[in-house]
């Protein structure tokens, strides 16, 4: 393993890390992105765990918000409409209101056009992904700015409207509509986990960007796929639990590696 310090050394560190992430990448067939909350934090979006995590601040919400929700899910919607709602939902909805994609958002979307990855795997619900131009994104927590039925799986994106009362029932199968964000207690959606898997599956190469890889099931896959002989990348500022089984841990952040990467695989 390669564990590259780059921040606060000099610059050459850091070159020297992308070329060895660039050329790695240049010799993979299949290279899939994960991305985690580091990459939302970037774009001004307070991260649930850590020094200045929202819980930290706030205390940890309670973990069974998706079966309250199923029981009464006309008091959920009547609680968020009166803003009888955590404080730590609050800061994390007006941070999202504003964010926008920062660089590293975009040089990944590039990278995904120009073939470098293939696919995305986020863990962020924020949906700067989508926005910056990703076209094969599997948002494994969900898309705040959809809707989604419990049933079927049916989802409605809703653009720059947000509903206020609870949305009419789904209209191909009438189950319960709730948004796309997976609740705390609530599975992953078995065709979101799918389509994850079935690209880890595919990879040679994970790309794990800002994630502490501590958030199961989503950091799962990356032990899944270096289980079956795909070489792990690491782009985080810090040292996380996934730092050992990479073949190079680059400590730099999304938006100052990923363009680097991207001018390395365009040239
Ligand atoms: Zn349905």
């Amino acid at each position: 393993m390669t564990n590259i310090q780059a921040s606060g050394s000099p610059n050459s560190e850091l070159n020297n890390g992308i070329e060895q992430i660039a050329e790695i990448v240049r010799e993979s067939s299949y290279v899939v992105g994960m991305t985690g909350a580091g990459m939302s934090v970037e774009s001004g979006i307070p991260p649930f765990r850590g020094v200045d995590g929202l819980w930290t601040k706030y205390g940890a919400p309670k973990m069974d918000g998706y079966s309250q929700f199923k029981k009464d899910p006309t008091g959920w919607w009547n609680r968020r409409t009166n803003e009888k709602i955590d404080d730590h939902i609050i800061e994390l909805r007006d941070a999202l209101a504003t964010a926008e994609p920062h660089a590293g958002h975009y040089a990944l979307a590039e990278l995904e056009k120009i073939g470098s990855i293939r696919s995305l795997v986020t863990q962020n619900i924020d949906a700067l992904d989508e926005k910056a131009g990703l076209e094969n994104l599997i948002e494994i927590h969900g898309n705040r700015t959809k809707l989604r039925c419990i049933e079927c799986g049916d989802r409605e994106s809703l653009g720059d409207f947000v509903p206020l009362f609870a949305p009419d029932p789904c209209k191909k199968c009438d189950g319960l509509v709730k948004f796309d964000t997976v609740m705390f207690g609530e599975p992953i959606p078995s065709d979101v986990m799918a389509s994850a898997r079935a690209e880890i599956d595919k990879a040679d190469c994970v790309l794990a960007i800002g994630t502490s890889a501590t958030v199961r099931p989503a950091s799962g896959l990356l032990w899944i796929a270096e289980a079956s002989g795909a070489t792990i990348i690491e782009i985080n500022p810090t040292e996380t639990k996934l730092t050992s089984i990479c073949k190079v841990s680059l400590r730099s952040t999304a938006g100052e590696a990923l363009p680097m990467l991207l001018q390395s695989l365009s040239a």
